[in-house]
């Protein structure tokens, strides 16, 4: 048996989104699975529907998501060129080859000729085909017409999907189609196979809009006398309520972007490693190395896979949780050095709030920017919890407090604040006449004495991370303000 061989074959003509990276990746794992090859080529023989900078913009993608081949055109390899552009004589001489067999002729009709044969066809109710008005015989092709299929009259084509099993179609599936056209370019139907052929692809991994066109290829093979690769299909990427295919608006973004909203290629190549194959378990979590030796593509599904932004986010919050703290700081990007202390020992409260990078920054800068820049106090907030029948309590609960938290070491959990200062909170609560409210009115103002804000993280977590003597700064603070 001849090695295993993929490729992925994108078209510039655009950014690449969940479904692109989804083929590729599962092509790059059946390779290395196998211990094949993977090959990146680029399919830009439609040069109307280019859009500028979209080759970049695919291998920045495959590489951040941790996909690497073998063979393309930044690398090079045994056939490279390993863009269709650069590759138009090779195509030639196939196309030559299969008009000197017979199997194709240069298409005799201008536009307005063929507009007429179609509009004749319209007026007698039957589908226009090119095949009932090719030419006899065989006409020498110089390159200037367009070079068109002789497609074989069979009666049905028979042929095996390795994920959607037995396929077939009929005759009326295949018409004479146009192999390289007036501008000297293949098409996309005629250029794949020739080069799927010269870089000894194995299995072509792609989209099912393929499907309906795979006669065809077939019948391509057929003339140029070579065996057709495995085909496997993969299924579509259905939208988050699973009825229609994956839009825009469901939130199907461009690769790049999920960079810069702060996922992990690891995470994200998981969760599209499952959408639409399984492993035959219930396990979720695979790193790359284990989904290269789990996968397999008879497990791949044939229906729609739904696209669960959900379980992309938790994905990645677990993925981020699994790193080390040094990791984690070099993904959220800078924090001036001297605030580097804090911030290692805020990651675990990162990790455990946040689902994305993205969201962990704007924790930073939001809700935890207390731990980074002094907060300014007001007043009536340190106040806010404070209880009519017992004036006061605020002032002597922070002093209480104050004291205790300037017996703490220097380096303690936030587990071992809480322990220090629960009882005093706890005393407080016992001691009221209504019985109630005690513990926050001393928790309170102690919380956003050290936070000056609403909304934080609880007191014992903030002393745990700003240390022993910023604590006592802002509390201090905190009661000079009262005591005024
Ligand atoms: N160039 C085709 C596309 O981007 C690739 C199809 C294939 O893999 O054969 O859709």
């Amino acid at each position: 048996m001849s090695p295993v061989v993929t490729r992925f074959a994108p078209s510039p003509t655009g950014f690449m989104h969940v479904g692109g990276a989804r083929t590729a990746l599962f092509a790059w794992l059946y390779a290395r699975q196998k211990g094949g090859r993977f090959i990146l080529r680029i399919e830009d023989t439609d040069k109307e529907r280019e859009v500028a900078g979209s080759i970049p913009h695919i291998i920045e993608s495959l590489s951040w998501l941790g996909i690497e081949w073998d063979e393309g055109p930044d690398k090079g390899g045994p056939r490279a060129p390993y863009i269709q552009s650069e590759r138009l004589t090779l195509y030639r001489s196939y196309a030559e080859k299969l008009a000197a067999a017979g199997h194709a002729y240069p298409d005799p009709y201008s536009e307005a000729e063929l507009e007429a044969l179609r509009t004749n066809a319209e007026a007698e109710k039957r589908p226009f085909l090119y095949r009932d008005h090719r030419p006899e015989g065989t006409e020498p092709w110089d390159g200037k017409k367009p070079l068109r299929f002789r497609a074989p009259r069979i009666a049905r084509y028979e042929w095996d999907d390795v994920v959607r099993g037995r396929l077939s179609a009929g005759e009326e599936a295949i018409d004479d189609f146009i192999l390289i056209k007036s501008d000297g370019y293949p098409t996309y139907n005629f250029a794949h196979i020739v080069d799927d052929i010269e870089m000894k692809v194995t299995h072509v991994i792609r989209g099912e809009e393929f499907i309906s066109s795979t006669p065809k290829y077939l019948s391509v093979y057929e003339a140029l006398g070579e065996a057709p690769p495995a085909f496997a299909t993969m299924p579509p990427i259905l939208g988050p309520t699973g009825t229609k295919k994956l839009s825009k608006r469901d939130g199907a973004k461009d690769i790049l972007d999920y960079r810069s909203d702060g996922y992990l290629p690891v995470a994200l190549m998981n969760f599209l490693a499952l959408l639409g194959w399984n492993p035959g378990t219930d396990r979720e979590f695979f790193s790359p190395k284990e989904l290269t030796d789990e996968f397999s593509l008879e497990r791949i599904q044939i229906s729609g896979a739904r696209f669960d932004e959900t379980k992309l986010r938790s994905m990645n919050q677990h993925w981020m949780r699994l790193l080390s703290t040094d990791a984690f700081i070099r993904h959220l990007g800078v924090r001036p050095p001297s605030d580097g202390e804090k911030l290692s020992k805020a990651v675990p409260l990162l990790k455990e709030r946040a689902q994305t990078f993205k969201e962990a920054q704007e924790m930073l800068s939001g809700e935890l920017s207390c731990l980074f820049d002094k907060p300014i106090l007001a007043k009536e907030q340190l106040l806010a919890k404070e209880l009519p029948d017992r004036p006061g309590l605020a002032l002597s609960g922070l002093r209480k407090l104050s004291e205790i938290v300037g017996s703490l070491p220097d380096d303690v959990t936030a587990q071992a604040v809480k322990d220090a200062l629960m009882p005093a909170a706890d005393n407080e609560e016992s001691a009221g006449q209504a019985g109630k409210g005690g513990r926050g009115a001393i928790l309170w103002p102690l919380r956003y004495a050290l936070s000056g804000k609403e909304r934080s993280p609880d007191p014992f977590t903030l002393i745990s991370i700003l240390g022993r003597e910023e604590s006592l700064v802002r509390i201090r603070e905190a009661i000079g303000i009262l005591e005024r």
